[in-house]
């Protein structure tokens, strides 16, 4: 039996704005260890606050979240910190690389925490370039790299903490369709190793590749077959 990476069971978050907003509305899903989901859904309808929640950068305001069989929703700020460098990478559509530190300065500057943070950052910075198969533009500013390899260099720099957990929003909305394949190859494969990726997309060469679709619409959640 795969193990659960995510429980989340009627998650609800709100808004005090005026009006206030429900931006989850009893939301629950469970993504074991391995899956690749995409979340669609239009602008507004709540992506990127299940994305924050799934991040653990913000909390809900009802329901119950366990990542890695960890509740989360009580506990203290620095404990959800750290839990989020030890089990969460994130992926944004822009690449967030600092442009006068070469590729692999650019993934050592990764946060992470715990034991990981000690020991050797660049023979870990490099191992992870390896595995995006960018060991060969180690030593690049990151404008002499294409946009694919730029992203690829981003994903390098989210395994730096060796996450279970690959949060991604919109992780190829900056790409042309070949390097966007590039990227979504190397989705495959990482889940391959057993990495667990959760992506939100409006791109359906994007959500094709996933095992699993969930569309959101004002906040509620529904698996598509
Ligand atoms: P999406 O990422 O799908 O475009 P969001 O999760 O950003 O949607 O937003 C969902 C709803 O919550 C929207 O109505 C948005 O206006 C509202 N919302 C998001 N963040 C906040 C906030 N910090 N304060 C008030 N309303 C918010
Ligand atoms: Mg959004």
């Amino acid at each position: 039996m795969p193990e659960p990476v995510i429980e989340l069971d009627r998650v609800r978050k709100d808004f005090p704005s005026r009006p206030p907003v429900r931006a989850l509305a009893d939301v629950s899903l469970r993504v074991d260890q391995g899956d690749y989901v995409a979340v669609i859904g239009p602008s507004g309808s709540g992506k990127s606050t299940l994305l924050n929640v799934l991040g653990l950068l913000d909390r809900p305001t009802s329901g119950s979240y366990r990542l890695d069989g960890t509740e989360t929703t009580e506990l203290a700020d620095g404990a959800r910190t750290r839990l989020r460098g030890r089990r969460i990478g994130f992926v944004f559509q822009s690449f967030h690389l600092l442009a006068h530190r070469t590729v692999v300065e650019n993934v050592m500057l990764a946060e992470i925490y715990g034991d990981h943070a000690r020991k050797g950052r660049r023979e870990r910075a490099l191992a992870a370039l390896e595995r995006v198969g960018l060991g060969h533009r180690v030593g690049f500013l990151p404008d002499r790299l294409s946009g694919g390899e730029r992203q690829r260099a981003a994903i390098a720099r989210a395994l730096m903490g060796e996450p279970s957990l690959l949060l991604c929003d919109e992780p190829t909305g900056n790409l042309d369709s070949r390097n966007t394949e590039a990227v979504l190859d190397l989705f495959d494969e990482l889940r391959e190793h057993g990495l667990t990726i959760l992506v939100i997309t409006h791109e359906q060469e994007v959500s094709d590749r996933a095992a699993r679709r969930v569309r959101i619409t004002d906040g509620v959640l529904v698996e598509e077959a």
